[in-house]
Parts: C-alpha cells; sequence; structure tokens
C-alpha cells in the first residue's frame, strides 16, 4: 500500500515512521520498517496502526541511516505481524517492502523451496526477496556492474504482476534499490539524501526534487548519487521536477 525509504545522514527509521504517518489516509492494515546497522537488518513490523510500529521501534533504538518502512493493505495472507512488510531474505542479506502482487508468486516459491530457502509468511511478497538473494548468489554480476541491482532486476524478469518495490542489502550499506510495475514510486532528491515514496505527500516536509518514476525502471540509490537503468539495462537520464505544493 505505502512505500518509504531512505538514504542519507540522518536516522532512517525515525524519517522513514514520519513518511508512514503521512501516508495513513490512504488505509492500510499493517506497518513496519527495516533498517541496515552494523551489517545486518533490523526490522520492526506489526498489525495495527503506524502508532502501535512507533512504540515497537523505540524498543529497537534504530541508529542505522539506511532503511525502508510500508504501510500494507494485504492481498495475500491475513493481517499479522509476520506477514507485515518489510520481509527478510532466509540468508538474512536482503530485506524489500512491496505494494502490488506477484501473481506467479506459488511456481517461484515452490522453486526456492526446492534450492533451500525458508519461508516465514503467507504472502507474495516473500517469493521476492527470497528470489532477489538467489540470484545474487547464483549469479555474480560482471565487475562493472553492480550485483546488487543486477539480482533485483534479473529477478524482476521471472515476476509476473504488479509492483511498487524497494530493497536493502546487507552488503552494500547506504544503498537502496528500487522499482516500480503498474505501482507509483518518487524520488526525492534531498540535500545529502535520497528519498523514496510511493506517494508525494510522504517526503516533501524534506525535499521538493523529485523524479518521477516509470514503469520498467529500477533506480540504484549509491550514497551520493543515483542512477536509472530500464529493465533491459538502457540509461535513463532522469528528470527532476520541482514540486510546488506544500503538506
Ligand atoms: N501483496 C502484498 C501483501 O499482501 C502487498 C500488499 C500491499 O500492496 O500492501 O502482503
Amino acid at each position: 500500500c505505502g512505500i518509504v525509504g531512505y538514504v542519507g545522514k540522518q536516522k532512517a527509521a525515525s524519517i522513514i515512521i514520519e513518511g508512514l504517518k503521512r501516508l495513513e489516509y490512504r488505509g492500510y492494515d499493517s506497518a513496519g520498517v527495516a533498517v541496515l546497522q552494523n551489517d545486518r537488518i533490523d526490522v520492526a513490523k506489526k498489525a495495527g496502526r503506524v502508532e502501535i510500529l512507533a512504540k515497537e521501534a523505540a524498543r529497537h533504538r534504530f541508529t542505522g541511516t539506511t532503511g525502508i518502512g510500508h504501510t500494507r493493505w494485504a492481498t495475500h495472507g491475513g493481517v499479522t505481524d509476520a506477514n507485515a512488510h518489510p520481509h527478510v531474505s532466509s540468508d538474512g542479506k536482503f530485506a524489500l517492502i512491496h505494494n502490488g502482487v506477484i501473481e506467479n508468486y506459488s511456481s517461484i516459491k515452490k522453486f526456492l523451496l526446492s534450492k533451500g530457502y525458508t519461508f516465514s509468511s503467507e504472502t507474495d511478497t516473500e517469493a521476492l526477496v527470497n528470489l532477489i538473494a538467489y540470484h545474487y548468489q547464483k549469479e555474480p554480476a560482471a565487475e562493472d556492474k553492480s550485483r546488487f541491482l543486477e539480482s533485483v532486476r534479473r529477478s524482476l524478469m521471472h515476476v509476473e504482476g504488479t509492483y511498487g518495490i524497494a530493497v536493502i542489502c546487507t552488503d552494500s550499506p547506504g544503498e537502496l534499490v528500487a522499482a516500480r510495475k503498474a505501482s507509483p514510486l518518487i524520488l526525492g532528491v534531498g540535500d545529502g539524501e535520497f528519498i523514496i515514496a510511493s506517494d508525494v505527500s510522504a517526503l516533501i516536509s524534506r525535499t521538493q526534487n523529485v523524479v518521477y518514476l516509470k514503469d520498467g525502471e529500477l533506480v540504484h540509490l549509491t550514497g551520493k548519487n543515483f542512477s536509472i537503468i530500464t529493465q533491459s539495462e538502457e540509461d535513463v537520464s532522469p528528470i527532476v521536477n520541482k514540486v510546488t505544493w506544500s503538506a
């Protein structure tokens, strides 16, 4: 339902939860946040309101500056803490948030179970985060490419359905990959920071400079820079727009 991702110098969790609150008006049943810290992923997620997540997050004392957060509107799997996003791959390397529906998730899941990946939710989404981990493990990218970006791009080639996603990886602190197909995604280009969101209202308090991602595009945030490619690896020249209204 709602996506917020952050890469910058500030503590990611509080900025993300603030963004999730601004998306509450869209409706949701669960909320969660994942932050990269000390080379691992720490997750807080809860069925219920963002306020409940905020209390849980306070107990985690998140300090990392790279993270993702989500408000879920369940389509596959009941409204439970385990089914809330973010979902983490069974090897612990990736965390992912997802809006939309992965229509062929059961065949992907079956394949991954046969390869030893394990699942802890009933969602369609968890198939995708494990597929990314599988590609990352199996097909190291050529040296001039990002292995992180490549594993997401290759995984999406096998996905049928709709998605707005944002992904973080323990091997790539300070980085985030996001992509969309038939689900909105906007990149906010701030002062030494990036915010990715499914709705401009979640990022407008931090920056007015935005890039509207198009269907089939992937964005790779790498600390100070960002780049956009298509599913078929063409470079996209981004157009930065100024949003003039304020929230
Ligand atoms: N299909 C996913 C789920 O049920 C994502 C739902 C959403 O867009 O919030 O968990």
